[in-house]
């Protein structure tokens, strides 16, 4: 068992990965409750600052989130908050059926605390196809949460609903064949399998070996590289997806941003895609990335949980700096944001 090191220090594993270790009685800001961002990550805290040393190491989850006072505090008070969260691995742990992917009941609880709140918008927004999303999200009619599907290319707003995309029928046929081709090119890979979407397709793997996997990205890859080579292709987790529209989820924030004059914006992701719109945040906004993978966010959280945490805690103390009461969600709410007109 190592010895604890010098605050801020990091040790190798026997796995080999950089893990921090310190101890807090060694930590030159003791005076805080759990020390600095670092050294509180073993001290107990399920939150951390991201840097060198912690992109490449998951720390293990403890209680308290003491750490991030200093981020949440200028989000929790600023004058009208949006929050734009992915979906999958971020609101609702991974699914190996898509379909069956569901909001955790905590993620829930916290979303409907923040849009209950004065001036807080909540905002889905994901790769998956705007009725796809509807549907995992429970997303009703009278929701008060703003949607983006198609990774910037859709959007729902409450009161207007889905947002018309311009249509053509010249993309669309193109898009419906080769939907057709790359079924046809990953027929007989086990596990391997091509979702239709709005404007394109995607290549689904995860439950395929790395070597039926690996055959199939070569096989659709070479289809678009020659049918289609103005497509954008986005590699997520096990998934592969291209498109003719090359909107991403930087477009989707900006654009919500604007929608709804957004003077600071948390967004949260946990994929490659994710990082367009955590590249994009300005320093008044604040991104959280959920679990591991290299970064621009500058907070990180272990998994689905502990955002869920750190999102009913923003809530709490947006209601503070507000001066409002923070709204509670009866235990069992279901989905639709009932708790909103
Ligand atoms: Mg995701």
């Amino acid at each position: 068992m190592s010895s604890p090191a010098r605050c801020g220090s990091t040790r190798t594993t026997s796995r080999g990965s950089r893990t921090p270790s310190c101890a807090r009685s060694r930590c030159p800001r003791q005076s805080r409750a759990a020390g600095c961002g670092r050294c509180a990550a073993v001290c107990g805290t399920t939150t951390w600052r991201t840097g060198r040393a912690s992109s490449s190491a998951l720390w293990p989850p403890r209680r308290g989130s003491d750490d991030v006072s200093d981020d949440l505090a200028p989000i929790a008070s600023t004058a009208r908050l949006l929050i734009a969260l992915d979906f999958d691995g971020t609101l609702s742990p991974l699914q190996d059926e898509p379909m069956a992917a569901r909001m955790l009941p905590a993620a829930r609880e916290a979303l409907n605390a923040l849009a209950a709140l004065p001036d807080t918008t909540v905002a889905l927004v994901s790769g998956r196809t705007l009725g796809d999303l509807r549907v995992i999200s429970e997303h009703g009619d009278d929701s008060v949460f703003l949607l983006s599907g198609s990774h910037g290319a859709e959007f729902w707003h409450p009161g207007s609903g889905a947002q018309a995309t311009p249509d053509d029928a010249e993309a669309r046929a193109l898009r419906d064949d080769l939907q057709a081709a790359a079924e046809d090119a990953v027929a007989g890979l086990d596990g391997a399998w091509i979702e239709p979407k709005t404007f394109g397709l995607g290549l689904h793997t995860r439950l395929a070996s790395d070597a039926d996997s690996r055959v199939a990205e070569e096989r659709v890859d070479a289809l678009l590289a020659e049918r289609a080579p103005h497509w954008r292709r986005r590699s997520g987790r096990n998934i592969v997806e291209y498109a003719y529209r090359h909107e991403g989820k930087d477009s989707a924030v900006a654009a919500l941003r604007e929608r709804v004059r957004a003077t600071a914006v948390l967004f949260a992701g946990d994929d490659v895609t994710d990082e367009d719109a955590l590249r994009s945040l300005g320093p008044g906004d604040l991104g959280v990335r959920v679990g591991e993978g290299e970064t621009a966010a500058r907070i990180r959280v272990p998994d689905a949980d502990a955002l869920a945490t750190l999102l009913l805690e923003l809530a709490r103390r947006r209601a503070d700096a507000l001066g409002v009461r923070a709204p509670a969600a009866p235990e069992g709410a279901p989905g639709g944001n009932r708790l909103h007109p």
